[in-house]
């Protein structure tokens, strides 16, 4: 299969960029606009602020609308601390699976894409419909760069009738996702001798508050009934989390500072801003009270990231396609968030579909099995047909 054979080739050079979301991704940006120059096909920079990073899209065929958009991500996240058996940063072959940082999440996607639209390309005359590619930056970050490179595309470009986001689904149609968004927070508190608490303010203890919050909400949203949407996603109701959390110096010192980070997995049904105005309504009366005490403590919230939920669509454009094009009728729904809600926020029918196991992303040993890689390989073949033929 050519566009399997092709693909493996530049997967294996993708690997070879150590494009974690903290570092540049320009070396790989620059290699794919002159594996595609080579190839006639020009490539659309969408650079960050500092410049160190960009986005990138194409497209090979007629400047009409109606075409199909593969988006994926350069970005992968880091190995420290992970044991791996061969270096991360090398494709890596054993036993039907090739290992290596981002096989799976999703430079083997993007290795896919950038082949299909080298085959497209050799059928430019045939093409009815043009093939789109959208690959960007610190996505597992929080979707940071997808909003700019879709307004990029969209000045650029004729508008596609569906956008397909190649995460892995092991090739099945996932027609939803849960939305995520990002709080930063800071609770400042005053620093006195643990024996005399009660003229300070534990930044901690006040930290566990709003915590529990969060607890209370989980355990609420668990209890009530789900509707339809929330029926198809499991968990079955939006959730908060607090993965991570630091402060305070000394068991017998009031902590002065604690942070953490709490993100919201959000239902596409539900307005994340009800969930917002909750979240900030709890910090304002913990912080009342932490300024009856002591005026000068507070607690800082900022929103570190906002990726909307994808809306299922039923029988809409991007599901249709996907379901032609893999045969697969099952509709599937993710709690996890990914650029197609964006996608979809922008005016695009979307859908999630890549080859390879979510469950294997962000492990040691990442792998893609070859059977998945050559599974979207012929996804790709089939969708340039369709191409061809609308
Ligand atoms: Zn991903």
């Amino acid at each position: 299969m050519e566009i399997a054979e092709t693909a493996r080739g530049i997967l294996e050079r993708l690997v070879a960029f150590p494009t974690v979301s903290d570092r540049p991704n320009l070396d790989l940006v620059e290699w794919v606009g002159a594996w595609l120059g080579a190839r006639g096909i020009e490539m659309h920079r969408v650079w960050n602020a500092e410049r160190t990073k960009a986005s990138l899209f194409a497209q090979v065929g007629p400047a009409v609308s109606g075409g199909v958009v593969l988006s994926g991500h350069t970005d992968v996240v880091p190995v420290e601390g992970q044991e791996w058996h061969s270096d991360p940063f090398r494709l890596t072959e054993r036993n039907g699976r090739l290992h290596g940082r981002g096989t799976c999440d999703m430079k083997g996607f993007d290795a896919l894409a950038l082949a299909a639209l080298a085959a497209a390309d050799a059928r430019r005359g045939d093409l009815k419909h043009p093939l789109q590619i959208a690959l960007s930056h610190d996505e597992e970050v929080g979707c940071l760069a997808a909003p700019a490179l879709i307004s990029a595309m969209q000045k650029a470009l004729p508008p596609p009738r569906a956008a397909i986001i190649g995460e892995p689904t092991m090739m099945q149609p996932v027609c939803g996702h849960k939305g995520g968004y990002g709080y930063d927070v800071h609770l400042r508190g005053y620093e006195v001798h643990s024996s005399l608490l009660h003229r300070g303010v534990s930044a901690v203890m006040q930290g566990a508050r709003l915590i529990e919050w969060a607890n209370r909400m989980n355990e609420a949203n668990a209890a009530s009934p789900p509707g339809e949407t929330a029926a198809l996603f499991d968990p079955p109701f939006t959730t908060l989390h607090v993965g991570r959390i630091t402060g305070g110096t000394a068991h017998n010192i009031t902590a002065r500072d604690c942070r953490f980070v709490l993100a919201m997995r959000v239902l596409p049904d539900e307005d994340p801003a009800d969930w917002r105005r909750a979240f900030l309504e709890e910090a304002e009366r913990i912080e009342a009270a932490m300024r009856a005490v002591r005026p000068e403590t507070g607690i800082d919230i900022t929103e570190v990231f906002e990726v909307p939920a994808l809306r299922p669509e039923p029988d809409g454009a991007a599901e249709t396609l996907v379901r032609r094009l893999t045969g697969e009728n099952a509709r599937h729904y993710v709690s996890y968030g990914a650029e197609a809600g964006q996608f979809q926020q922008a005016g695009m029918s979307a859908i999630v579909c890549g080859p390879g196991n979510i469950a294997r992303a962000h492990q040691a040993d990442e792998y893609l099995e070859i059977a998945q890689f050559e599974k979207g390989a012929a996804f790709m073949a089939r969708l340039i047909d369709d191409l061809c033929r609308e």
